[in-house]
């Protein structure tokens, strides 16, 4: 089963798919998490995203893609995966499903975290106290959001167009949200 968990910065992708992981089994990748692991290190991968990420941009499609089929490349033996934090554009998700294509697989479902706008923004400056994430500030947070709006949204309609996307209510306690996303996905079959 390979699962898409969708949802603006701060919808909750990150937490939920931890318990998604402990309770299916399957193997998580956060590109968030692969580009911080570069910035970290220092790679040269690093220094690009660093200033794009900091900023509250994207990284290139391109770039993004080929991490991205590395990693699953890396992972032969995985029974399924949960995509957290891409695809992030409609080029980026019409390449994943190039890849799945390829080895005999798709996206079986995509869980839509829907919160409002209000909340997200709330979550992420409260995030960034502890974080110490250089996106998590005032300024890269609204320009996270826009991007969001004008570059991710998109694939909501992508994905509803192919009948694979399930909205969940994003705010409330995590538990709940959890209790909601698992029914997603057991009435898959
Ligand atoms: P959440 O809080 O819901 O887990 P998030 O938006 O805070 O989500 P990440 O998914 O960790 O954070 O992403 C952090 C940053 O990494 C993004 O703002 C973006 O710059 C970069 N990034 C992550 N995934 C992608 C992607 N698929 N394509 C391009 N850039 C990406
Ligand atoms: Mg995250």
């Amino acid at each position: 089963m390979n699962l898409v968990i969708f949802g603006a910065p701060g919808s909750g992708k990150g937490t939920q798919s931890e318990k998604l992981v402990d309770r299916y089994g399957l193997h998580h990748i956060s590109t968030g998490e692969l580009l911080r692991d570069h910035i970290a290190r220092g790679t040269e991968l690093g220094k690009v995203a660093d200033a794009l990420i900091s900023h509250g941009n994207l990284i290139p499609d391109e770039l993004m893609l080929d991490i991205l089929s590395k990693e699953l490349d890396a992972h032969p033996e995985a029974e399924g995966v949960i995509f957290d934090g891409f695809p992030r554009t409609i080029p980026q998700a019409e390449e994943l499903a190039k890849l799945l294509e390829k080895r005999g697989q798709k996206v079986d479902a995509v869980v839509g975290l829907e919160v409002p706008e209000e909340e997200l923004t709330e979550r992420l400056l409260n995030r960034g106290k502890l974080s110490g994430r250089a996106d998590d500030n005032a300024e890269t947070i609204a320009k996270r959001l826009e991007v969001y709006h004008r570059q991710t949204q998109p694939l909501k309609e992508f994905y509803n167009r192919r009948l694979s996307y399930y909205p969940i209510q994003g705010s409330g306690s995590v538990d709940k949200i959890f209790d909601d996303i698992t029914s997603v996905i057991d009435s898959l079959g």
